[in-house]
């Protein structure tokens, strides 16, 4: 099962004593859970119980009164943990542990911030922008200053920006250090507008939580004095991927007790593009020289086999100590590689390897995981997992929060608590329609701007601002729209909901809809207004909905694979790990090609996938992969290589997937994929690739067979059947066929291991 946070069996229900928290730990983990005076560094490799010292040490200061709740700030990598986290605290010791801050860094920085932003000059009821709104405000500011948002792309910019707010630099300092560069110069233009609208708009981006927060703590003193008394004990997981500012944060905030406690391994910093800096914990017991220093070598997770292969990789990153990471756990089963022609067959084989690590090997699919590098790639996979029956859920990808819909709503909500956010006004001013085009809007702006108001304060002042007599009566139902939805109770998230779908006319805008989509659409909205129920006021709801991070989605109990990007993969367990793509240019990625930087950065990823395993793990690359819209050949990825080959067992050889051999005689050209010869494993480094040529992209022969309505076949799994339906030719030929035993499917013939039935009698 996918695992976040480890505590007791889940049937312990019961407080338990200090001593019954230490009974199922090995000494090193005992003596940083009982570690007491002064900071803290647990360092050690991946899956060797660091989250579980860290959760344990919690309980156990509680438990014997060492600390109170609300004395504890707990740091966590996603907010999901962060709940169960508290959950199991409050079965241990009861309701008061509600008071102990257990949060990730964004959370905990928005909860100082509700209560001091004021003092920065923040009104209540500030915005978080997201990445989204970013990006559109950006692209507005871009604009306004007669840039080429294609040649300087508003992506490029924002990352520009958030990478000087990490590094403590606000616009005018970025300005001044970079006047010299042409393109930062624009880029310093940009910035200094950019937080100027954002404090028009009384918002902040996820940069600024971080970085308003130590703001306010470092310059007021009564405020740093109060949380520096209040936080007896510090405590921060995955430590190797704080970046600087979140460093400075936990140390200002743990300066006075010094009981600050920070596990991490520094193999597994993989968030260097997001300012990640990995000397923070490197140094650490620099910085700290009275800090207790724990090293876990017993690795708690995988099977030896996976512990050596991944230890092998690691192996190849220069400069690191080498570690010793052993486990009593069995040997297990070798490493499984298969090699693919394409991304597509690559897809088919990893649908029937999770079938068969489930009736082989009794595994449930949801202690499954399948990685890939980089998002675009879960695609082909879900296509062929749809197609297979497999059930699953993409982690990421197209959030449930960033459905279009669901934005609007959320952006009605947002703009009912700050009645000054401009991006989300911008965002719903004429959604769904009221006659306030792009002139009306460029008015209201102009009205805004001239008055030194926010944009979304301007529909009260439609008249004011020169709107024609259509797009006046628009804005005038808009504004009387809001003091509706504000005069509402703010304790009633789910009302407000309700009342935005409906008084807002989005229903009535999805009659314009395909139906199904309509419904599906009001099925969302449905599931948001569900969403914020469980919330004790609109603020809060939004609060939460804004800082959702990929992770938070996993749910052990849907009964699904999960499919994610490796980076989300971080701190995470399943019992068998199917890690897809490994090729170069693919994984690692083609940025790290010639930046030994980024390379190690990306061996550190592969490290943390690896890992993830405890009893399976399977790894695949496919000869030729579509990738920006272009077909290319691809070589397996050198992280192979660096693989032991007697850790490896090359299925792609020795068992070629069965309906392979079945189609066999439909396929007089098939490519002798099964036996291209690749030395990954006997190549030293992986440098050299053997002389192995990507086969041309291959069929079942299924499209061939000429079928009709009414033809009787035969599946290579689903057994025999009656066609019911056919369209398409060549590749794109499909049928819906009825099997007798396995239901209705519809195929696509050229994928499918399919062919006619003998005929009868
Ligand atoms: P990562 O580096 O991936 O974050 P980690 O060091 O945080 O890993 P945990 O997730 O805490 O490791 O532990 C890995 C697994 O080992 C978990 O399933 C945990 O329950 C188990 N485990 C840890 N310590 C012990 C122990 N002393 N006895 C039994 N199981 C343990
Ligand atoms: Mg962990």
């Amino acid at each position: 099962m996918s695992h976040l946070f480890d505590w007791t069996p889940a049937h312990a229900r019961r407080p338990q004593t200090p001593d019954e928290l230490l009974e199922d730990l090995t000494d090193p983990q005992r003596a940083a859970v009982t570690h007491r005076g002064g900071p803290l560094l647990v360092v050690a490799g991946a899956g060797s119980g660091k989250t579980r010292v860290l959760t344990r040490r919690i309980a156990h200061l509680l438990a014997t009164g060492d600390v109170r709740p609300h004395e504890v700030l707990a740091i966590t990598f996603t907010n999901k943990a962060a709940d169960e986290m508290r959950r199991r605290v409050v079965e241990l010791v009861g309701a008061d542990a509600q008071r102990m801050w257990v949060a990730t860094f964004h959370s905990a920085c928005l909860r100082i911030l509700r209560a001091t932003a004021d003092r920065l000059g923040y009104a209540p009821g500030f915005t978080i922008y997201d990445t989204r709104d970013v990006l559109d405000v950006v692209e507005r500011i871009e604009r306004e200053l007669g840039y080429d948002t294609k040649r300087l792309s508003p992506r490029a910019v924002a990352a520009a920006i958030s990478a000087a707010k990490n590094a403590g630099l606000d616009a005018g300092r970025y300005a001044d250090q970079r006047h010299d560069e042409p393109l930062a110069r624009r880029v310093g233009e940009v910035f200094a507008r950019y937080q100027a609208a954002l404090r028009t708009a009384n918002a902040m981006d996820f940069d600024d939580l971080l970085g308003n927060a130590l703001t306010v703590l470092t310059r007021e003193d009564d405020l740093r004095d109060h949380y520096q008394q209040r936080f007896a004990q510090v405590l921060v997981d995955e430590f190797q991927d704080t970046n600087g500012v979140q460093d400075d944060l936990v140390s200002l905030l743990a300066m006075r007790h010094r009981q600050l406690s920070v596990v991490g391994d520094a193999d597994q910093s993989i968030y260097r593009f997001r300012a990640a800096d990995v000397r923070n914990i490197l140094t650490f017991a620099e910085r700290f020289p009275d800090a207790r220093v724990v090293v876990l070598e017993q690795n708690f997770r995988s099977t030896q086999t996976i512990l050596d292969a991944a230890n092998a990789v690691i192996e190849r990153n220069p400069g690191r100590p080498a570690k010793r990471l052993f486990t009593r756990g069995a040997r297990g089963a070798r490493v499984r590689l298969y090699r693919a022609g394409d991304e597509y067959e690559e897809a088919r084989f990893v649908a029937e390897e999770l079938r068969r690590l489930r009736t082989e090997h009794a595994i449930a699919y949801h202690d499954m995981a399948v990685f890939y590098r980089t998002n675009a790639q879960s695609r082909v996979l879900e296509e062929e997992l749809l197609h297979a029956g497999v059930p699953y859920r993409v982690i990421a990808g197209l959030r449930f929060y960033d459905r279009a819909e669901v934005k609007t709503a959320l952006a009605y909500a947002r703009l009912v608590v700050n009645p000054r956010d401009e991006a989300s006004a911008r965002r719903v001013i004429n959604e769904p329609r009221r006659g306030i085009g792009a002139a009306a809007q460029a008015r209201l702006a102009g009205w805004a701007a001239e008055n030194g108001r926010s944009f979304a304060e301007a529909p009260w002042h439609a008249a004011e601002a020169g709107l024609g007599a259509r797009a006046l009566t628009g804005a005038r139902d808009f504004a009387a729209l809001l003091d509706e939805l504000r005069a509402r109770d703010p304790s009633d998230p789910r009302g407000l909901i309700e009342a935005i779908v409906e008084r807002s006319g989005m229903t009535a805008a999805l009659a314009s809809l395909e139906p199904r989509e309509a419904e599906a659409r009001l099925e969302n909205l449905g599931a948001l207004a569900s969403a914020a129920a469980e919330y004790e006021s609109v603020g809060d709801f939004i609060e939460r909905v804004s800082l959702v991070a990929d992770a938070d989605q996993l749910d052990p109990a849907s009964g699904t694979v999960s499919l994610m990007t490796l980076h989300v993969a971080k701190g995470l367990e399943f019992a068998a790990v199917v890690i897809t793509g490994l090729e170069e240019a693919v994984f690692p990625h083609r940025r790290a090609l010639a930046d030994p930087d980024e390379l190690e950065e990306e061996r550190r990823l592969c490290y943390v996938g690896l890992t993830r395993a405890k009893a399976h793990l399977t790894l695949t690359h496919a000869w030729a992969r579509t990738q920006w819209g272009q077909r290319a050949d691809a070589l397996p990825s050198r992280f192979l290589g660096e693989v032991p080959a007697a850790l490896v067992e090359d299925i792609s050889r020795a068992a070629p997937m069965r309906w392979r051999e079945a189609t066999r005689e439909n396929r007089p050209a098939r490519s002798d994929l099964g036996t291209a010869t690749f030395g990954g494993d006997d190549v030293p480094g992986g440098r050299v690739f053997g002389s192995g040529t990507a086969p041309a992209a291959r069929s079942t022969g299924a499209e061939l067979l000429g079928l009709a309505p009414g033809d009787r076949v035969v599946h290579e799994r689903y057994g025999a059947g009656t066609v019911v339906r056919c369209g398409g030719a060549g590749m794109q030929a499909r049928a819906t066929v009825s099997f007798d035993d396995a239901g209705t499917k519809q195929l696509v013939l050229a994928m499918t291991p399919l062919r006619r039935a003998e005929p009868e009698g």
